[in-house]
């Protein structure tokens, strides 16, 4: 089956939403995490998304990831590339979504694209070029104050403007909605493009078919499997979900994973609370968390997740980073050792958290399974050759109940 469609996403769960979509779609999708080494491992996807972590690095850096990726997928054969950033289109006037756009655009030999980031399902959508989150700007949205990315300009025309040489300019909802959409993107430079709603991107998508690059959020991606002949359920067969004994693995301390580690310690899992200090001292070690798995009667649940007050005194102790550190290495050292010992069906909750498993496996490449609640699916792998599914969950994701329904969708 030919690779239709090869995404670069600038971070890992951004990666997971995009590849949820496609599948939803009826594509079938493979994540891989990290610049795949060999583009034939890339085979029997419809589609691949690469995560990368390229976000919030320098923007030669960024640059240089996304085009290994870019050469890595189109030798795998894909026919059309897409550049997977976040829906409120973090980024700073250095990049790095201005700077990989160009670049891509340079490999493929291309002069023109969209950038169309809204995704109304989460309250992102464009009017006039301008980026809302709910109701508010923007600029005037939390995002303005982010550590890393602060976005004080909703004007997505100016902030895309200050990061790249080519023209950029506005193709606007009417446009969207007026029939020639094609027409209306097929000119050089960048279009940003208005959407409203879940139609306005099915829309976009379809007009889109012809068009090397594409760049935005997870939204517009709705229309894209059809490009291909693609609909929902025409390809479902998946990989069987591996077996084995399931565990939770938390790192989070959202208010959502806190409810998700009470609703399952209620439900009678076997609850584990790891405390960084402790792990510090040489008090807990991750060799008796494996003990502990192994002798629980139900389902293991070894969480850090913790309240406010009790995050800021081991904070207090040990300094913000080193708390999390302490926490994040400790949880990627113990999930290998569970999985050797049978435990080949995990949930792991918290984005940091999630990368430091990740790492820990050693997995590279993620086949989307079933979809547990929204922007969390199943996914199978192989950690140290042997067969996993492991859901890895965004703090704040998840309804309460799900670490105890999501074994379910693996009967
Ligand atoms: P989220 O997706 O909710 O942001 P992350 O995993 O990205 O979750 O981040 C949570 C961070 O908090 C991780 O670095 C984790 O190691 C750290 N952490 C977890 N439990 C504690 C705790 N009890 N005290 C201090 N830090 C903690």
């Amino acid at each position: 089956m030919p690779l239709r469609l090869g995404a670069i996403a600038d971070d890992l769960t951004g990666a997971t939403d995009l590849a949820l979509m496609l599948a939803r779609g009826g594509m079938r999708v493979k994540q891989v995490v990290g610049v795949p080494a060999d583009p034939a491992a890339l085979a029997g996807a419809d589609a691949v998304v690469v995560s990368l972590k390229s976000r919030t690095i320098p923007a030669a850096a960024a640059v240089e990831q996304s085009l290994g990726a870019a050469r890595a997928l189109l030798a795998a054969g894909a026919e059309q590339l897409f550049f997977k950033y976040c829906s409120t289109f973090d980024s700073t006037d250095e990049g790095n979504i201005g700077p990989v756009i160009d670049a891509l655009l340079d490999l493929l030999h291309e002069d023109r694209t969209l950038a169309c980031p809204a995704f109304p399902t989460n309250k992102r959508t464009i009017y006039q070029g301008h980026l809302f989150v709910g109701d508010q700007l923007l600029s005037a949205s939390p995002m303005k104050d982010h550590p890393l990315t602060p976005m004080r300009d909703a004007n997505l025309v100016q902030v895309l403007g200050r990061q790249t040489e080519r023209a950029v300019r506005l193709v606007d909802i009417g446009a969207v909605r007026g029939g020639a959409l094609t027409a209306a993107l097929d000119a050089p430079g960048i279009a940003i493009v208005d959407a409203l709603d879940d139609a306005d991107l099915v829309a976009i998508g379809r007009a889109a078919a012809g068009m090397a690059l594409i760049t935005g959020g997870s939204g517009i991606a709705m229309g894209l499997p059809a490009n291909w002949g693609i609909a929902p359920g025409a390809d479902s067969a998946r990989a069987a979900a591996p077996g084995g004994r399931p565990a939770v693995l938390a790192g989070s301390c959202s208010a959502a994973t806190r409810q998700q580690v009470q609703s399952a310690v209620g439900a009678g899992f076997s609850g584990l609370q790891l405390d960084p200090v402790a792990i510090a001292e040489g008090r807990q070690s991750v060799s008796d968390a494996l003990q502990f798995a192994l002798a629980a009667s139900t389902t293991p649940l070894i969480y850090a997740s913790a309240a406010p007050e009790a995050v800021a005194r081991s904070q207090d102790a040990l300094g913000r980073e080193q708390a999390g550190a302490v926490v994040e290495s400790f949880l990627s050292e113990l999930a290998p050792l569970l999985v050797q010992h049978g435990f080949c069906r995990l949930i792991v909750a918290g984005g940091e958290t999630s990368g430091a498993v990740v790492a820990g496996l050693g997995l590279t490449e993620l086949d989307i399974g079933p979809e547990i609640d929204p922007g969390v699916p199943w996914m199978y792998a192989s950690a140290q050759g042997s067969p996993i599914a492991i859901a890895l969950k965004s703090g704040n994701f998840g309804a309460e109940n799900m670490f105890v329904k999501a074994w379910d969708l693996l009967q």
